[in-house]
Formats: C-alpha cells, structure tokens, sequence
C-alpha cells in the first residue's frame, strides 16, 4: 500500500493522536505555523511518508474546514502528483539514488515563481537516497528558502544525512505505534476486534505493515496452520498428525517459525501486561503455561530458526520442535 492510499483514511489529526511532539507539530500546523523544513525520522513503518504526505497535501489544500480535505482542486492534484507547485523529486526507474540533475532542475524551478501563485511543497520519501553531493544541492536552497516553499523529507536513519541539512530542518523523530492506539485506529477502519488486536501484537509498532498484514491472506493462512499444527500439541502422540500436515510446509518454514516466535512471544508479554483473558485465540491449555516453559519453547523455536537457516531438514526440524513443545506442555498440563 503506498503513503498515499493510506492518507486516504488518515487525517493529519489521527497522525498526531497519542505523541506530545506531534500533536506540537499539529497544532503549528493548523495556526499556520507550520515550518518551512521538516524532517520526520523513525523506524520503517512509523508512519513518516503518511505524515509527510497529509501535511504537504494540507500545505496544498484550498478547502475549507480541516486540511487536508481531500476533496478540492488542490488535494486532488496533489494525490494524483498533477499539482505544479508540488515536487517530488525521486530516483528515476531502476535506480537507487536521487540523481543531483534531478535536483538542478526542481531549484531552477523553485527560482521562479509559483505557478498557482500559492504555497510550493517539496516532498522528499527517503531523503536517503540523495548522496551528500545531491544534499549539498538541496541545501543551498533550504538556506534560502522563500516565504512560500515547504520542504518535507523523511529519513528512516538520520545520520545519513549531511549535519548542514539536518540543521535546517526541525527534525521529529517519530516512535513506534503503541499497542492500543493501533488497535484502536485498526477498528476505526472496520477491522474486527480480534483480527485489530492480533494485527496490533504483530505489527511491531507500524500501521503500514498492520495494513499490509491485513491484506496479505497467505499470511493468515500460515497463521492458522501454526495454530493447527506446532500450537496444538499436548503430547507426543499428536506430532505425527501435526508433521503430516507440516509435510510439504519446507518453502513455508522460515515464515511459520516467525509466526510461531511471534506466538510465543505475544504470549509471553501479554500475561506479564493485561492478564490472561486477552490471548483468547490461542488454544486454551496454553493460557496455563508457566513463563519457563515459554521461555523453554522459545529457545527451541530459536534454535530451529537457526537450523533452518543452515539448511537442517524441515522434517526433522519441525518434529524436534514439536517434541520440545509436547515435553513442556506435558510438565504444565500433569
Ligand atoms: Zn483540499
């Protein structure tokens, strides 16, 4: 899904909802304070291009009420990257860096006036890829910004760029979603409860990849077959029917041993953080298992992960894992 679908659904005040430093930026933003260079940082996945993305098409929006609204001439343009006044400047097809070329023509542009005679916004995705030689370029304009011109980057690793540029810019670093406010943002786009709540444990603290999850069916797929095969087994005399279905799974493996690490380790946290009742989806006998016994399992899921990795067989892999997995849930269960 790219930044824009997802600004779509988004408003600029969703984004800010939960952080003191955006909702500041928020609140800059809508008094017209907003500042001509930003440089919005954080983990893949917290939201930075989103963000970016509604603020420069708040920046271009003629509507009135809240901005952007989505529905005018401006955000129309904008989202269709039809707007004159908008840039992007971007590395051209099949190539990985922003080409210092493509900058010259955007700053000989920026030199003239705006075409629409309104605000200009210049939207960086992955101000990394520009080289300092391409930044040097960029940072000639950002020190003579005129009155109209916005300046939007974001950067997953800040380091990369250049001091001079990062110190024309107010930099936010942005964290990763809190479990609840990504449940709750999950359900206000209609995903059910459950599916919103195991998205949310899942996701490591990103919306973009909680919407990509929720749309990728192979991984649910994969989700239930852990749950059928390697979470179901109580004792010894269940492997063989678990391993028959895990038989043709080898291409699958490394994806169902994330799953079943992330399994785990939900577990793990959720009993330590909100009590038992909120791993309802998980077979039951598992609500009663002592933390030594996870961190046990754990280990053993680890180990295969590794395993798998140095290419041991799927078969014998997954059976020593589901041997490990019975022998701990026998302890707990006697
Ligand atoms: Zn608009």
């Amino acid at each position: 899904m790219s930044s824009i679908d997802a600004a779509k659904n988004l408003t600029l005040r969703d984004c800010a909802a939960g952080s003191e430093t955006l909702l500041a930026l928020w609140h800059d933003y809508a008094s017209g304070r907003m500042p001509h260079a930003l440089l919005l940082t954080g983990e893949s996945g917290v939201g930075k291009r989103t963000l970016a993305g509604l603020l420069a098409q708040g920046l271009l929006c003629t509507g009135e009420g809240e901005k952007p609204c989505g529905q005018c001439r401006g955000c129309r343009r904008f989202l269709s990257r039809t707007h004159p006044d908008a840039f992007f400047p971007a590395p051209l097809p099949k190539e990985k860096t922003i080409r210092i070329d493509t900058l010259r023509r955007m700053v000989a542009e920026l030199g003239h006036h705006s075409l629409e005679g309104g605000r200009r916004v210049v939207l960086i995705e992955n101000a990394e890829m520009m080289l300092p030689a391409a930044q040097n370029c960029l940072l000639k304009t950002l020190e003579d910004t005129q009155e109209d011109t916005y300046f939007l980057l974001t950067c997953d690793v800040e380091t990369a760029l250049l001091p001079t540029v990062r110190s024309r810019c107010r930099v936010i670093r942005m964290q990763p979603w809190q479990k609840e406010r990504l449940e709750k943002e999950l359900k206000r786009r209609g995903i059910e409860e459950k599916r919103a709540r195991a998205l949310a444990s899942y996701c490591e603290g990103s919306l973009g990849r909680a919407l990509a999850m929720q749309q990728d069916q192979a991984y649910w797929d994969a989700r239930e077959l852990v749950r059928k095969t390697f979470l179901s087994v109580q004792s010894v005399g269940d492997i063989a029917s678990a391993a028959q279905r895990l038989r043709d799974q080898k291409d699958n493996g490394d994806r169902l041993l994330k799953i079943l690490e992330q399994e785990i380790r939900t577990l793990m946290h959720e009993r330590t953080l909100r009590g038992q009742d909120t791993a309802d989806d998980f077979p039951s006998f598992w609500l009663d298992a002592p933390p030594q016994a996870l961190r046990a399992i754990l280990e053993a899921v680890l180990a295969a992960r590794r395993q798998k990795n140095a290419n041991v067989g799927w078969a014998a892999l997954s059976e020593g894992l589901m041997l490990v997995i019975a022998e701990e849930t026998k302890k707990w269960q006697a």
